[in-house]
């Protein structure tokens, strides 16, 4: 089974995309870990995306499609994988088919977390994020230890407050447009997708029951 995870920053995506991932047996993709953790490691790639990155932009779709490209191929994605914020833009959900259909497979489902502007903006803004295996935290300060790997926590630079608006500005102009791309691809296509709303305000495990419970179901 295939997910995309849809949703604006600082909705959940991760933090749901790891459990869903580890309950159903598949692995996750998050592109933004994997960016995050060529720029800790100064390759071409981490150097090309630092800046966009840290100002709150989008990374160019070409990159991510590379990205895409290379991790869906890997062996122990054959069976399906969820995907975290791999699918910002348009172009990269089109390119998300092709890659895919090259492979013999769809995506099968869309989650969509719905949250209020206000609580997102406060959920980032009390943020803390291991260093080491991107676990994210609220309301701990940086340089506590990760609960899950010993990491330190830190500050991500795009959770300061300018980089936050305009990854929200970025969410409206360029991934709001994704969400009516794969509706009507639900309706117009015998391999669209099911595009399932998940509020996603509320207690951590009781929104895992019922993403689990939409796709059990
Ligand atoms: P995230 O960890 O998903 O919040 O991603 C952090 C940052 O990485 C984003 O604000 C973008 O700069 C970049 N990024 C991650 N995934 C994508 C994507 N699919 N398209 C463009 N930029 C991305």
């Amino acid at each position: 089974m295939n997910i995309v995870l849809l949703g604006p920053p600082g909705a959940g995506k991760g933090t749901q995309g790891e459990r869903v991932a580890q309950r159903l047996g598949i692995p996750k993709l998050a592109t933004g870990d994997v960016l995050r953790a060529a720029v800790a490691a100064k390759t071409p790639l981490g150097l090309a995306a630092k800046a966009a990155m840290e100002r709150g932009d989008l990374v160019p779709d070409s990159v991510i499609l590379g990205i895409m490209k290379d991790a869906l191929a890997e062996p122990e994605k054959a069976k399906g994988v969820v995907l975290d914020g791999v699918v910002r833009t348009v172009p990269q959900a089109e390119g998300l088919e092709r890659v895919l259909s090259e492979l013999g497979r769809k995506v099968n489902v869309v989650l969509l977390f719905e949250v209020g502007e206000d609580e997102l903006v406060r959920r980032l803004s009390a943020r803390t994020t291991c260093e080491g295996c991107q676990t994210p935290y609220t309301g701990l300060e940086p340089g506590t230890a990760c609960a899950k790997c010993g990491g330190k926590l830190v500050r991500r630079k795009d959770d300061e407050p300018a980089a936050i608006r305009q990854r929200m500005r970025a969410y409206h102009e360029q991934t709001e447009p994704v969400i009516a791309w794969y509706e009507s691809r639900a309706k117009t296509s015998a391999n669209g997708p099911r595009v399932v709303r998940v509020n996603a305000l509320g207690d951590i495990e009781a929104i895992t029951k019922t993403v689990m419970g939409e796709l059990e179901g």
